[in-house]
């Protein structure tokens, strides 16, 4: 919900979607006839594999398609390799695709079932790290870094999106017997909940400090829980993790929870899908679905140029294939009609100052992008603070001139990145 002020000098006041009624219904998406997964890093084909095609998989199993790497992902299917390749993702980063035909007969690996007897971080490394919401647990063995907080995420980042408030309302026991999971395998004691005001009451007992989050966005920012509910900034460039903060999604808790309570890995993911009228629907698809399955399962038809959105409207980035599946931190999936696409033009900066006024981190926007348009990103970042931005995309929906702000700062940070870390490896 946008409320414009009325007068121009106030900012507009822009409110997280809250979980309402018509949302607890959820759709469940049949399962596909071939599913895909993207593995982290790219397939290369001399490499020794661990998986080939013709296998045959159970729901469950570990794949690693390569003994050179620890990538890894969790079938959630049974049926049949029958491709093995490698895909080039956003920003520079490459996955090993594994499609499946799935079979009509469904089998259960056992062998995190038996893994499971032991509640330690190796083995819930070693089997969870792509649960529905995906668990971050690399943060838990750095000695460099250790990790004394976890803020666990019961609202979602992005407006319109009411997938984490679900998990929060409907699997209380799932994710009391996650919290307890989580405490044991890091041994972190300190562990927060944070959950939009409405929902404060009736999770005393969930094993959580519970904290109350603003409905204002961008509220739900990591960065911005940090500030308003930690009482802790991040400095410019660092992580909440450099800070011994980790985030994780309530879904990945509850899910946790549940692999250890019952021996087996959950491999469906819950999203919020917004269709072209914006209205909601909560959905669950195994993870690697084809996106199209879920369009088609809700009577979503697609145009020619009309665009779908992995993500929110706020911070969600376009995906140019139907085919591309669901990830295990896939929360939302829009679709924009052809018509409805906000216009991006190349008209300059007109100097208006509204991306400065509703910038939450006091970015000078108006001349960081002239900066970023002409791809001077080291200027950007020494002298107008890119590395202070929290990637809230506030400045790019106000922006009368429609520049892409938020896709240029991205893009720099990337580069950036390529560039710091290319040096590093010359030494
Ligand atoms: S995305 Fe834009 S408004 Fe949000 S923090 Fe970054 S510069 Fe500021
Ligand atoms: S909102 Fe757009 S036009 Fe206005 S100052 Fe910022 S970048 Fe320039």
């Amino acid at each position: 919900m946008i409320r414009k002020s009325f007068f121009g000098f106030v900012k507009p006041r822009i409110e997280y979607a809250l979980l309402s009624d018509q949302h607890l219904n959820i759709v469940e998406i049949p399962d596909p006839k071939s599913i895909n997964l993207l593995v982290d890093g790219p397939f290369n084909p001399g490499e020794a594999t661990l998986l080939k095609e013709g296998d045959t998989v159970k729901t469950g199993q570990k794949l690693a398609p390569s003994t050179e790497k620890d990538a890894y992902a969790i079938s959630p299917v049974t049926g049949t390799v029958t491709s093995i390749s490698s895909y080039a993702g956003d920003f520079g980063k490459f996955y090993t695709a594994v499609s499946i035909d799935v079979s009509d007969q469904e089998e259960f690996d056992d062998q995190f079932e038996t893994a499971c007897v032991e509640t330690t971080l190796p083995v819930a490394r070693n089997y969870l790290t792509q649960l529905p919401g995906k668990l971050p647990l690399n943060f838990f063995n750095d000695s460099e870094k250790p990790i004394n907080t976890i803020v666990i995420y019961g609202g979602d980042n992005d407006l319109l999106v009411t997938t984490n408030q679900y998990i929060v309302k409907s699997r209380t026991d799932d994710l009391k017997h996650g919290i307890r999971i989580l405490n044991q395998i890091s041994d972190v004691d300190h562990i927060i909940m944070a959950i939009p005001g409405e929902f404060l009451q009736g999770y005393g007992h969930i094993g959580a400090e519970v904290k109350n989050v603003p409905i204002e966005y961008p509220a739900a920012n990591p960065f911005m829980i940090m500030k308003d509910t930690l009482g802790r900034i991040v400095p410019a460039g660092r992580q909440s993790e450099d800070l011994g903060v980790c985030f994780i999604t309530a879904e990945a808790v509850a899910a946790l929870g549940s692999a250890f309570q019952n021996g087996q890995i959950p491999v469906s993911k819950l999203m919020t899908v917004v269709g072209k009228n914006g209205d909601q629907q909560l959905v669950s698809a195994r993870i690697g679905t084809p996106i199209s399955h879920i369009f088609d399962t809700l009577g979503i038809t697609l145009s020619e140029k009309d665009r779908i959105i992995l993500g929110g409207p706020m911070t969600g980035a376009s995906v140019w294939s139907e085919d591309y599946p669901v990830m295990p931190d896939t929360s939302a999936l829009m679709v924009q009609d052809k018509e409805m696409i906000p216009y991006v033009s190349d008209y300059p900066c007109i100097n208006c100052g509204e991306c400065i006024r509703i910038c939450p981190v006091y970015i000078p926007i108006n001349m960081l992008v002239r900066f970023l348009e002409a791809g001077h990103y080291e200027e950007a970042a020494d002298q107008y603070d890119l590395y202070s931005c929290i990637e809230c995309g506030l400045c790019s929906f106000v922006c009368p001139s429609k520049i892409p702000i938020f896709q240029f700062i991205r893009l720099a940070k990337y580069e950036l990145g390529r560039v710091n870390s290319a040096e590093e490896a010359h030494g």
